[in-house]
């Protein structure tokens, strides 16, 4: 392999240099803590808690089961509607079904790519009681309009679960990403902002809740001496190994972010005159971990164009996601809004974002960019 066709990636691990990860995974080893329980998994829960800024947390093996086990805590279940982004990942959405529930999309708004307020209201309107939980998505690490979420979520005395899956170390006027809603979740798979390989974590400032999450996902064992079950188990705990990836990479979270910022800011400045080109809008009350970046093209070039170039050099990158309401598991499902998640998905490209990139790789992906213009 050459230096002018390095893969890129869209977004890798990326551990510490100082190894932090292998540190603690030789602790679990040496004192065969190889389990899904152990000091790892409580010192990654208060860590991770006290890095957010929440009371309590339950580590997972998925943020998805961080997801579903947020539902049932929610006391979510068959006939209750769920309102759910439809500009997200499947993840988002999928742990309804897992509970009987019934999705229904909500549009986003160019101003922030996230949920929309006035579509929010809409489906209140519409479902009324029905209505049991709203998820909020932070796309790409750059937060919804929470204020304006929570007002309207608080009328209606429905919990919101926020899917900060995305936006680890992002923060809405000063306050973290995750803490805003009764339970936040975050996902530690292998190409997020920090990974595990595999992981995710639930938080709330209800420990009752917590603790009910951690006995849910724990086989739901009874406290007797022989198997006594009085409720349905699940098998997701995190395991002592994949905790201690967790709580190396946690020490580079802030590293992270600002790398990832740079990155964001890089393309802005080089490719953000372009024709046609925009980027993710950053707001003012939004300090994002720029997990992603993503421009749009409502231009002659169009992203598909962006992509096989940049394919044809190994360089990855990918289009926005494709909504719910326009997937064909989900189509049954009723969608509340106009047209602006689609069109953000007809126009968006995910640029690589890997923070292990170097000036160098920036600069070859930029040019790359910049020849379609030519
Ligand atoms: C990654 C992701 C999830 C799922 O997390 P996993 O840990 O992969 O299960 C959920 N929601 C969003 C928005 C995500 O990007």
């Amino acid at each position: 392999m050459t230096a002018e066709n390095k893969k890129i990636w869209l977004a890798s691990p990326h551990m510490s240099k100082e190894g932090y990860e292998q540190q603690y995974v030789q602790e679990a080893f040496d004192t065969n803590w190889v389990a899904p329980l152990g000091p790892n998994v409580n010192k990654f829960e208060n860590e991770l808690a006290e890095k957010v800024g929440s009371k309590h947390a339950a580590a997972l093996i998925s943020g998805t089961g961080a997801i579903h086990l947020a539902l049932k805590a929610a006391g979510v279940g068959e006939g209750d509607i769920v309102l759910c982004p439809t500009l997200t990942f499947s993840a988002s959405a999928n742990p309804i079904i897992y509970q009987n529930a019934t999705p229904v999309f909500i549009d986003s708004n160019y101003e922030t790519w996230n949920m929309d307020t006035n579509a929010l209201k809409e489906a209140f309107e519409k479902y009324g009681e029905r209505v049991k939980a709203v998820i909020v998505v932070h796309l790409y690490g750059f937060s919804a309009d929470m204020d304006k979420i929570m007002e309207i979520c608080d009328q209606h005395n429905v919990p919101v679960i926020e899917d900060a899956a995305e936006s680890l170390g992002a923060y809405y006027k000063g306050k973290h990403t995750g803490t805003f809603g009764k339970y936040g979740i975050f996902s530690f798979n292998g190409n997020k902002i920090i990974t595990t390989s595999g992981g995710g974590m639930l938080v709330s400032d209800d420990e009752e809740k917590i603790d009910k999450v951690r006995f849910w996902s724990t086989q739901s064992r009874d406290t007797a001496r022989h198997y006594q079950h009085s409720e349905l188990g699940f098998n997701y705990r995190m395991s002592n190994v994949v905790a201690g990836i967790g709580r190396g990479q946690l020490k580079v979270l802030d590293r992270r972010v600002a790398k990832k910022k740079y990155i964001f800011d890089y393309y802005k400045k080089e490719l953000g005159d372009l024709d046609g080109v925009e980027f993710m809008p950053v707001n003012d009350w939004n300090e994002p971990n720029f997990w992603l970046s993503v421009m749009t093209l409502n231009g002659e070039v169009r992203p598909i164009d962006v992509m096989e170039a940049l394919e044809k050099e190994n360089i990855e990158s990918r289009p926005v996601w494709k909504p719910m309401h326009m997937q064909p598991f989900f189509e049954e499902y009723d969608y509340v809004g106009s047209d602006v998640s689609e069109k953000l998905y007809e126009d968006g490209v995910c640029l690589p974002s890997d923070t292990k990139m170097t000036d160098e790789d920036l600069e070859r992906i930029c040019e790359i960019i910049k020849g379609l213009w030519m």
